[in-house]
């Protein structure tokens, strides 16, 4: 079955094909963080479902290139090295490395190309040059140049493909030099900021164009058709970025090269915490690192940030996140059976996933997922799995051959969720070394000290089960 995707430019379900003529290869660009902060939960929200999608294009045998920018320079991102006193590479880096490293938090697979605006000034004012020359954009009298949404729309160009805007209504042809501007007005929007004093050392300089630096959402349409050309396949990003920063990428990649510039445009709905919108004053907003703090990790996050569909607006709740820990250990602990029943002999060969059976696990979430990533439904199937697993360990019905397959089968499944399993690399070292001092008494038969151990492992939130394997340490 073919892969469904909601594409926000037809407003409607449509069957993936990727512009390669052999199927094969497809290009996909997320909008990448502004490296003056920390990165939110509602942010990550984004990137997650970004992650899902990457991923199980992969799963559908796609070779995705990944692009995502690094906005490093852009208003808020000036006022921050003014405010800190650092040069612009300094600030932007804290906040970058601190990114991917919360990806990997996370477990989100790298992009393929992670390219930086302030590398790719030069490819940004070639695409304004074009813009002037195709009389679609305008030096105001400030040195600040403008794309005129007027003159692109008598060129028969559609300005308003993402969502219906009435011209009439709105403040048509106003300029604004803000990355970041009302959603209600069409303006004319900064592809080149002059340089004001305000900016300190945060300019280039062009023949052309003057000193200043480039607006943000010229930097994406630079970077994407740089790196993916001039139409490609996927743009991803969070609802609010529709309007207008996809709206304006739109207009001034077609702009310049009268070409289409995306094929399908999928947009992440917005993220609620604890059913409010998120905001410091409410006390409910929280970067990733606010919650790792209380305890918890990036992998139940993760799954929590993955249980809701990427068009419904989601409830992120402490609640939900201890759902998430419930609802990990169940399959941990199927998954943990399995590996016992069905460690193939080494050297011998990898079982294959079962094509039948009850469930079938892997058509069933391919089935959910081909329909516009609907991960609900997936999760749906996985549970089901569990339980049907679960009856049938129970019942002794599962040989190694069985086990192995099944495990085989979660872990193609687990390609597209990125939750892993509950490794040996989870348990804290100290826990570890507590564990491995019990076994050495349990040999010297020192078995008060082998039964403090125990204790002092209970105490800190861990029990030993001694299977005919060994012992195995398990999260009370
Ligand atoms: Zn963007």
């Amino acid at each position: 079955m073919g892969l469904k995707l909601f594409n926000t430019l037809s407003r409607s379900i449509q069957e993936f094909a990727p512009l390669d003529p052999a199927g094969k290869k497809a290009g996909m660009y997320c909008c990448g963080p502004t490296v003056y902060d920390y990165a939110h939960i509602g942010n990550w929200r984004t990137f997650v479902f970004a992650d899902l999608a990457r991923r199980y294009l992969e799963f559908k045998g796609y070779e995705v290139k990944h692009v995502m920018n690094i906005t490093d320079v852009e208003d808020k991102i000036i006022k921050g090295v003014r405010e800190a006193k650092m040069t612009l590479r300094e600030f932007t880096g804290k906040y970058e490395s601190a990114f991917f490293a919360d990806m990997k938090t996370l477990n989100c697979l790298e992009p393929h190309q992670k390219p930086r605006a302030t590398e790719h000034i030069p490819e940004i004012i070639a695409l304004i040059e074009k813009l002037l020359a195709r009389g679609v954009a305008y030096k105001a009298a400030d040195g600040s140049v403008y794309f005129s949404i007027e003159k692109y729309r008598n060129c028969g160009c559609n300005y308003g493909q993402l969502l219906k805007l009435n011209f009439d209504e709105m403040r048509a042809g106003e300029r604004v030099a803000s990355d970041e501007y009302d959603k209600e007005s069409v303006a004319d929007f900064a592809l080149w900021k002059a340089r004001v004093s305000e900016d300190g050392d945060v300019f280039w300089k062009s023949d052309s164009l003057g000193e200043g630096r480039p607006g943000w959402h010229i930097e994406c349409s630079a970077m994407s058709m740089k790196a993916l050309g001039e139409t490609f396949d996927l743009h991803l990003g969070g609802e609010d970025l529709k309007f207008p920063h996809h709206e304006d990428e739109i207009a001034q990649s077609e702009g310049a090269t009268g070409k289409p510039f995306v094929k399908y445009w999928l947009h992440g709905a917005f993220l609620l915490v604890e059913g409010k919108k998120m905001s410091k004053s409410l006390g409910n907003f929280f970067t990733l690192r606010d919650l790792i703090a209380k305890g918890f990790t990036g992998r139940e996050i993760r799954y929590l940030l993955l249980t809701a569909h990427y068009r419904e607006t989601f409830n992120f709740t402490m609640e939900g996140l201890h759902g998430a820990r419930t609802a990990l250990a169940r399959i941990d602990e199927c998954v943990g059976k399995l590996r016992e029943l069905g460690v193939p002999p080494s050297g011998g060969p990898v079982a294959e996933p079962p094509k039948g059976g009850t469930p079938n696990l892997l058509a069933d979430f391919s089935a959910a997922l081909d329909d516009d990533l609907n991960i609900s439904a997936a999760w749906g199937e996985v549970f089901k799995w569990v339980t049907e697993t679960n009856k049938r360990i129970a019942v002794n019905s599962l040989n190694a051959n069985d086990a192995a397959a099944a495990l085989a089968a979660w872990d193609k499944v687990d390609s597209v969720l990125g939750i892993g399993t509950k490794s040996e690399a989870e348990i804290p070292a100290e826990i570890q070394a507590l564990l491995e001092a019990r076994q050495a008494a349990r040999k010297a038969k020192d078995f008060k000290k082998s039964d403090a151990i125990r204790d002092e492992l209970k105490a800190k939130g861990w029990t030993i089960e001694d299977t005919p394997k060994g012992p195995k340490l398990k999260k009370i």
